[in-house]
């Protein structure tokens, strides 16, 4: 039991990473304060999954965690297009999900804006060009901004989210 004690108190908390920590308050702050001027203090967002893996999806999930908790800036995730601000594209654009997504961004009310996530819709990676898909998706619809990755770690969307603010 000693030698575990030693251990803990030689080695502090192995999985805090500082700098991460510290780059991410930063962001942070600035997210906070340009919701505050841009948006009135709430952004919402409405996710729509255009054909993707999912893993684009998996990595928003995490951003409403207790880590990185977007919600405390400010920044929420919509269940309806009409109460959205931004919709956040995800996925290589289906033939079959073409109108839907259309339909969804015409329900946003304006002003209205697209970020899309990932790789995918701007037809970089993993796919190939197929009959059944219809990318990339700047094609369809105006995107504002793009944050790549494949998936973009949630980090990468944070500061997606950022530039998109300081781009607006
Ligand atoms: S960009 Fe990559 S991770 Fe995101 S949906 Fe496409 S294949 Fe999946």
């Amino acid at each position: 039991m000693i030698k575990f004690w030693n251990k803990r108190l030689k080695d502090g908390i192995v999985t805090q990473n500082l700098e991460l920590d510290e780059e991410l308050k930063n962001i942070r702050k600035e997210i906070s304060d340009s919701v505050k001027k841009k948006f009135a203090g709430s952004l919402a967002i409405r996710m729509v999954d255009s054909g993707s893996c999912n893993a684009c999806e998996a990595e928003c999930n995490a951003l409403s965690n207790p880590y990185y908790d977007l919600e405390r800036l400010g920044i929420s995730f919509v269940a309806s297009p009409r109460h959205a601000d931004v919709m956040l594209l995800s996925g290589i654009m289906t033939f079959n999900m073409t109108p839907h997504v259309k339909d969804a961004y015409e329900q946003i009310p304006a002003p209205k804006w697209v970020i899309s996530l990932g790789d995918c819709p701007a037809m970089m990676a993993p796919f190939d060009k197929t009959y059944a898909i219809n990318a990339p998706v700047d094609q369809h619809l105006p995107i504002t901004h793009h944050i790549a990755g494949c998936p973009p770690s949630p980090l990468d969307i944070i500061k997606g989210l950022l530039e998109f603010l300081k781009k607006i």
